[in-house]
């Protein structure tokens, strides 16, 4: 069971690998977003990325759009195989603070393959 404190070395993996947002490259109001829901996907590091604040909200307010970038993964999908679409393009996560870029013709039919666009 995954506790609501984010675990120090979490936060400071997920902040070396990403550094600014990942959705707009502001390097400050940083927040910890969690792809999976914290009670399903707990704390990994292919769930949590770094978003400003703004586009936290954003991603939260719009979960349809969300699902489409790989920002928001639902329960029945795995956070290591979707990709999530950054400022820098789609980016393949794993659970060791390392990321593989991917081109949209791979990225894309892994969304739809996985049933996340509209
Ligand atoms: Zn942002």
């Amino acid at each position: 069971m995954a506790g609501k404190q984010i675990p120090r070395e979490i936060s400071e993996a997920v902040y070396a690998r990403d550094g600014v947002c990942l959705s707009c490259a502001r390097p400050d109001a940083r927040q910890v977003h969690h792809r999976v829901q914290r009670r399903d996907g707990g704390h990994r590091l292919s769930v949590c990325i770094w978003l400003c604040l703004w586009c936290h909200g954003d991603v939260h307010a719009n979960p349809a759009q969300s699902r489409m970038r790989g920002m928001i993964v639902p329960t029945w999908a795995d956070p290591l195989v979707i990709p999530v679409k950054t400022i820098w393009g789609w980016r393949l996560l794993d659970d060791n603070a390392h990321y593989t870029l991917l081109q949209p013709a791979e990225a894309l039919p892994i969304i739809e393959q996985e049933g996340l666009m509209f």
